[in-house]
């Protein structure tokens, strides 16, 4: 996809609309920062809000992606590669996370577990700072863990191993739910079945 492109288009559509950016930006609810942004080609706007942009822009979802007015002949192809190319990228994104989540972790709790043992062996000795050093090593895993958390609720999907329904869990499922690397101990919402749900990137299969 063609940021840049995408960018002046949603700026064009704007204008022929008689918006400046900042009504732009109140009508959907976000800021006009966002859709400079936008429009300078430095970001894409957020797939929540795609749509309502089209209905404002009156552009469909494929014109945006592709940066231009589609004429019909060429739609389902276009459409397709669109389609295909922001899976792939929002796919491509989810393993990146994932994979630094595991980075984070392989680093974090380590020293999280040294900072504990250590702390309770100058215990012994010194109580104050022993204990002091177990609740640094504490209060400093936490953002670790919440990071980490909201990454698995956000990248890609989990999968119910007895229907094979791929879904996005609550949050809180996702807090509460007892796990094994990846995989949670989940109920799926579409049989009802409780089990080890896998941690999977796309969709589809
Ligand atoms: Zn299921």
């Amino acid at each position: 996809m063609d940021q840049e492109k995408i960018g002046k288009f949603i700026s064009t559509c704007r204008k022929d609309k008689g918006l400046t950016q900042m009504q732009l930006a109140d009508k959907l609810g976000i800021t006009d920062r966002a859709v400079s942004k936008w429009e300078t080609g430095k970001s894409l706007p957020d797939a929540s809000i795609m749509i309502e942009l089209c209905e404002i822009l009156n552009i469909n979802v494929n014109e945006l992606l592709t940066g231009e007015h589609i004429v019909m002949e060429n739609y389902k192809d276009i459409a397709e590669t669109n389609l295909l190319d922001m899976t792939k990228q929002i796919e491509q994104k989810d393993s990146t996370l994932l994979k630094i989540e595991k980075v984070m972790m392989w680093v974090v709790v380590p020293v999280y577990v040294a900072l504990v043992i250590i702390g309770s062996y100058i215990c012994k000795s010194n109580a104050a700072l022993g204990i002091a050093l177990i609740v640094i090593a504490l209060m400093s895993v936490i953002p670790f863990a919440i990071i980490a958390l909201k990454i698995e609720h956000d990248a890609g999907y989990y999968e119910c191993p007895n229907c094979g329904e791929r879904y996005v869990p609550t949050m809180s499922a996702v807090i509460w739910a007892p796990h094994m690397g990846t995989s949670r101990k989940m109920v799926c919402p579409h049989c009802g079945k409780k089990g080890y749900h896998k941690k999977v990137i796309s969709k589809n299969r």
